[in-house]
């Protein structure tokens, strides 16, 4: 079998896949994506929150975001079923408004292309078409990928370091049975997209809705360029499927009625007519890292979209292990250990996010009833909720316990104890 060498293979070319490869490419390493689609490929996460900001600029994005096209999102709001709107939350009522306080809605499929071209302009080369069929191990050590190319052949692509960027295939999670659940985040989400709805002007037009239905579950509106709007709905399989409607199409339309402000908008547009559901909801790796190997963005984990954390995650992730690689590299130690940083910082950020995806499902609280009690804490809580994760938050979570538990911490997500006597470091 054919076999080419590098310094990092990196699998899958989704933000955090681009993220690590734009890091490592800085670097002069020679840096392999292997992406199994063709870009411009369909995918979901459309909406960011004002912290996806600095690991962007990290990788010199912003100038290219700031040309684009896509719409820009000041604010978000949440629409009581009846239609009830908040007053939008401004995010530059708290943050720089040249920098963090400005951020997009981002038709995926434009945006992964973008970013691809950027890393390809920084000399990763990005295959497309290439899927792994396997991670290679030597022992415990993993080693790099087994491919097969556009042209159904295969090779083996060598690497001391291989990074897992697979999304929710979760290549090494899968394979390897890491793969954990969190069984009280057990959402499913039905979306479409409907085009000339109604639209905000100004300002609001590019504003994120979480607009809610009965049972905590929520809608999510994100209006987009070419004057498309991504609208889906997230709840228990069991309320979302009740009677046992299970067609997607059907599922959506029965709730756009119970929000008032959806029916409202929805009403004089026009759907696509494309359906997506999913329900492999929140998880979490068991291990962040092996000897040879680090998982990055939704392969590491998975949390529940409500406050569109995920592109954040993943970039964040993406850059932070870029950046623990490249030690790696010099050091030419690739074994696990190395990425217990890289896991504490991911782990802490996702934990704080997490205590606020329990507690908005909570029928009991809203957030509104947190801050009526200690104002002093309104700020903490809307760092957390813009992704400015890796704070302490001891008030504000004490202050959210007095009305609901706040879950404990899950224990995966950390390097994989290495193999005694494995060859970690390079000869
Ligand atoms: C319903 C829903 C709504 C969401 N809404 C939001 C939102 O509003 N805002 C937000 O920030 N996030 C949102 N997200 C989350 C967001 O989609 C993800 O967090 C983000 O895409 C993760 O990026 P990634 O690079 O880790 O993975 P991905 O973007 O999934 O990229 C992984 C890549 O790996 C490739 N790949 C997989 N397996 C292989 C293989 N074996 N070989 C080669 N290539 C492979 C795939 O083709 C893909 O291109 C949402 C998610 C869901 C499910």
């Amino acid at each position: 079998m054919k076999l080419e060498t590098c310094d990092v293979v990196i699998v899958g070319g989704g933000p955090a896949g681009c993220a690590a490869a734009c890091v490592l490419a800085d670097q002069g390493h020679k840096v392999v994506v292997l992406e199994r689609e063709s870009f411009p490929r369909y995918h979901i996460g459309e909406s960011m929150i004002p912290f996806t900001y600095p690991p962007l600029e990290r990788i010199g994005f912003i100038p290219k975001l700031k040309q684009s096209h896509f719409t820009k999102k000041f604010s978000v709001q949440f629409v009581a079923p009846s239609g009830r709107a908040s007053q939008p939350f401004y995010f530059f009522n708290r943050y720089d408004r040249d920098t963090v306080a400005q951020s997009w809605q981002v038709l995926r499929s434009e945006f992964d292309l973008m970013l691809k071209e950027h890393c390809e302009s920084k000399g990763a080369d990005f295959r497309e078409r290439h899927q792994v069929l396997s991670l290679l191990k030597d022992g415990e050590r993993y080693v790099g990928a087994r491919v097969r190319n556009a042209d159904s052949e295969e090779f083996e692509l060598r690497a001391p370091i291989t990074i897992d960027a697979t999304g929710r295939d979760a290549l090494a999670a899968t394979t390897n049975v890491w793969r954990r659940g969190d069984p009280k985040l057990n959402k499913i989400a039905v979306w479409t997209y409907y085009r000339g709805s109604k639209r905000d002007e100004g300002i609001d037009e590019g504003q994120t809705t979480v607009a809610f239905i009965p049972n905590k579950g929520w809608f999510w509106h994100i209006p987009q360029h070419h004057d498309m709007v991504s609208v889906g709905v997230v709840s228990d399989a069991k309320y979302l499927t009740r009677d046992g409607v299970k067609d997607p199409k059907a599922i959506l339309e029965r709730e756009i009625p119970n929000n008032q402000w959806i029916a409202d908008r929805l009403a004089t547009g026009t759907c696509t007519g494309e359906y997506w559901i999913t329900n492999e909801y929140t998880f979490r790796s068991e291990f962040s890292a092996a000897d040879g190997l680090v998982l990055v963005g939704d392969a590491y984990g998975f949390l529940d979209p409500v406050f569109s954390s995920g592109l954040m995650l993943a970039l964040k992730s993406g850059v932070a292990a870029g950046d623990a690689v490249h030690e790696a590299l010099v050091a030419q130690d690739y074994s696990a250990h190395r990425f217990a940083g890289y896991s504490a910082v991911m782990r802490e950020g996702i934990e704080n996010m997490r205590k606020l995806v329990y507690a908005f499902y909570d029928p009991a609280v809203s957030f509104r009833m947190v801050t009526d009690k200690s104002p002093e804490l309104a700020g903490d809580l809307t760092d957390c909720l813009s992704g400015d994760v890796n704070k302490d938050f001891t008030r504000l979570f004490a202050a959210f316990s007095e009305f609901t538990p706040m879950p404990e911490p899950l224990p995966y997500g950390v390097p994989k104890p290495s193999a005694a006597g494995a060859p970690l470091v390079a000869a």
